[in-house]
């Protein structure tokens, strides 16, 4: 997996087109979600999202994606979950100081944002991991999130919140 993912930050462009192509897909779809039910359809796409994501970016499903700020790394395999790096701890060779084996996410990050179109996504500034969003789909959330259909407000929902980013 660890060299998929590597392989994906080398391709960070064309993942970036595959997913422009992607959203407006799933948007045009949002009819249908919502005759379908949200809640419903909320288990099947996640498992969709998470085998396809977990095999392209060892996606942790936190339920918020910033893959497009981020170069396609995935920050939530740095072993601090930074949503905002590197720290400090990079090695002179650019690699971990928590795995040493492993180059950090954030300079991968860095090397992936050059690639894309929307590279300069990668200055935005991330909130903090909002884990009672973990394990939730981050595509439902971002075509309820575009197209106005937000959740309900008192429920901490998979499906609410406020990310503009590629999921
Ligand atoms: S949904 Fe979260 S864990 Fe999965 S790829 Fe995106 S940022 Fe990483």
């Amino acid at each position: 997996m660890y060299r998929v993912r590597r392989w994906v930050v080398r391709h960070s462009r064309l993942l970036e087109v595959i997913y422009q192509g992607f959203e407006p897909l799933l948007i045009k779809l949002h009819p249908l979600w919502k005759r379908l039910g949200y809640e419903r359809i909320e288990t099947p796409v996640r498992q969709v999202e998470k085998a396809v994501k977990g095999l392209l970016f060892d996606c942790q499903m936190c339920g918020q994606c910033v893959l497009s700020s981020t170069g396609m790394a995935c920050p939530m395999n740095c072993p601090k979950n930074l949503r905002n790096g590197p720290c400090g701890g990079v090695r002179a060779n650019g690699h971990c100081e928590v795995r040493p084996e492993m180059k950090c996410v954030w300079v991968e990050a860095w090397e992936g944002s050059r690639r894309m179109q929307q590279g300069e996504r990668i200055h935005v500034v991330q909130a903090p991991v909002d884990f009672r969003l973990k394990d939730s789909s981050s595509w439902l959330r971002a075509v309820r999130e575009l197209t106005h259909d937000a959740a309900p407000a008192s429920r901490p929902s998979r499906s609410d919140g406020a990310v503009n980013e590629v999921r």
